[in-house]
């Protein structure tokens, strides 16, 4: 059976990308600028909706970096950021010189918990006598986050919004897109997420003048003279016209693409609804809709998988997602805070079925590199983290695939 693999979201070239990235060689725009990166903006644009701006980018880290800049955060600053995420929603952070607030996360989307929101602007103003200079909720898994109160919140103490929306590209929260409620939305289109460029993101932005500067940041800050003549520090941040060729192919299967991970994850979701000890990640309410970029589940832990005593006895080699060469050799086989053994069981036995798997995003106030951190928790993300899994979702999975999965998961468990 197993004779092909399994991955968790492999790019799939199924518009006219290549259309648009001929008509780059063919007309020499090969460079960040030229007709397919003004196309595709544009396409985001109708995405996005006619009040936003958006700015094409090398990367979603590069627009997550650059909306900190605009909001004017620098050293000494802090911005409350979920801490259930992967590090590119706090990585930046630091780049600025400025400090990651960490908060934990609700039951109910797994994403940032209002309450413990408002609790740590409080607390930090009381602490440190200022108020955080952003916040950053962002769509876990696609998973839209309780974003009208964390609004109402921003507002309140007159913070502004960043949405990463990154793995939330077309997840709607009452009907409207994420990243079009707060001041500033983070798109990827990295090599594995609900659409690509190969390597690339976006920035939306507020209006034309916000688009503007966030360009002028993104192509090395220049001023208007004859030669180079620079009065701010800027970064080599837009997208190529190569790339963006790509990314106006995509768009035209977006909707396609994320159809095709809703009616995986209903697969899913059908299947574990008659397994006792998994549980499925689903919508908490019909306001949410989820892309369901990728599908995730939780496994109790009194839920027996074959081999669960041997699930930590050898030591991984390369990275999460089977980055070669882009890791270096672990010096432990366990750490501190790590999924369950049957969680790992499950990991092991799917990776030999020829299925990825994944564990959940380690929650960033349990990373080493933010030992020093100020974090406001609640257990919730840590106790997720312990029990949960990523399934395969993207467009090459076949409904034979997810059957298949399925079967495997059933499989390994011990009743
Ligand atoms: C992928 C991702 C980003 C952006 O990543 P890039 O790979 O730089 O495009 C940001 N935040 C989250 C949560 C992500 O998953």
């Amino acid at each position: 059976m197993a004779s092909k693999r399994i991955y968790l979201c492999l790019a799939h070239m199924s518009g006219n990308e290549q259309k648009y990235i001929q008509e780059a060689f063919y007309t020499n725009w090969v460079v960040p600028l030229g007709p397919n990166v003004d196309g595709f903006e544009q396409d985001l644009q109708l995405f996005a909706g006619e009040n936003k701006h958006v700015v094409a980018l090398s990367s979603g880290t590069a627009a997550v970096h650059l909306a900190l800049v605009a909001c004017g955060v620098g050293p000494g600053d802090e911005v409350c950021v979920q801490s259930f995420t992967f590090c590119a929603s706090s990585h930046p952070i630091t780049y600025v010189g400025a400090t990651p607030v960490f908060i934990d996360s609700e039951r109910d989307s797994w994403n940032m918990d209002p309450a413990l929101l408002e609790q740590a602007i409080l607390d930090r103003k009381a602490q440190t006598g200022r108020y955080p200079k952003a916040i950053i909720p962002v769509a876990l898994y696609g998973m839209p986050y309780r974003i009208e109160e964390i609004i109402a919140i921003g507002d309140r103490y007159d913070i502004p919004v960043i949405e990463d929306a990154a793995e939330g590209l077309g997840s709607r929260y009452k009907g409207q897109v994420l990243g079009t409620f707060g001041r500033y939305g983070v798109l990827s289109f990295n090599g594995n997420k609900m659409i690509t460029t190969s390597g690339g993101g976006a920035l939306i932005c507020p209006d034309e003048e916000a688009k503007r500067k966030i360009m002028w940041y993104a192509t090395q800050a220049r001023e208007a003279y004859a030669y180079y003549q620079h009065e701010a520090i800027g970064y080599n941040y837009r997208m190529s016209n190569i790339c963006a060729g790509i990314g106006r192919g995509q768009m035209t299967v977006l909707n396609d693409h994320i159809r095709h991970h809703q009616h995986i994850a209903r697969l899913y979701q059908e299947a574990f609804a008659h397994i006792d000890g998994i549980t499925f990640h689903a919508v908490p309410s019909p306001d949410y809709e989820s892309n369901y970029w990728l599908s995730t589940i939780e496994l109790d832990e009194s839920l027996k998988v074959a081999n669960q005593e041997e699930a930590y006895s050898i030591a991984i080699q390369g990275a999460v997602g089977g980055a070669a060469g882009v890791t270096r050799q672990s010096q432990t086989i366990r750490t501190e805070c790590q999924p369950n053994d049957n969680v790992e069981a499950l990991r092991i036995a799917l990776d030999k079925a020829g299925i990825e798997s994944r564990p959940l995003w380690k929650p960033m106030h349990k990373q080493p590199v933010y030992r020093n951190a100020p974090a406001y928790t609640n257990g919730v993300s840590e106790s997720i983290f312990l029990r949960g899994l990523c399934l395969p979702s993207g467009p090459m999975v076949s409904d034979e695939d997810a059957a298949y999965i399925i079967q495997s998961i059933q499989q390994s468990i011990i009743r």
